[in-house]
């Protein structure tokens, strides 16, 4: 169980060994995906092997930015008191133009208006030095 103090701070992702490299890209202004050199399947969720064949022949390939709509839902009520004050906001399913989703939320639009296939374009938010954090805006 987390303690009170603990609830008012936002968790922020820690960087892995799987995922330094996703962190350090999104740190300069780039959302890194892994393309298969093999098989040409593009994953977002960063790992050691292509999921479709297997292959360790991952390249990372900055992704254009571009994407749409493919699921979202509206929070009213925050999850805890960290996000209390974001309420309300909208998580997105991302669609990205080179073919993976990714879950996101929107920054800089009426979360309110959010439609399936709205079209969507990356943001980056910056935490701290080793954080900056993939959001979307209304393209
Ligand atoms: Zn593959």
């Amino acid at each position: 169980m987390i303690k009170a103090q603990e609830a008012l701070v936002k968790p922020l992702p820690i960087p892995d060994g799987d995922t330094v490299e996703f962190w350090k890209g999104l740190a300069r202004g780039e959302l890194l995906l892994q393309h298969c050199l093999d098989c040409a399947q593009v994953h977002y969720y960063q790992q050691g092997l292509c999921r479709l064949c297997g292959s360790e022949r991952l390249e990372h390939r900055a992704a254009s930015g571009r994407g749409r709509v493919y699921s979202y839902s509206v929070v009213y009520r925050a999850p805890g008191p960290a996000f209390r004050e974001d309420t309300p906001y909208a998580v997105l399913l991302v669609e990205l133009e080179e073919g993976p989703r990714m879950i996101s939320s929107l920054m800089g639009g009426d979360p309110e208006r959010v439609t399936i296939d709205m079209p969507v374009r990356l943001v980056f938010e910056r935490i701290n030095d080793e954080i900056t954090l993939p959001r979307f805006r209304p393209a």
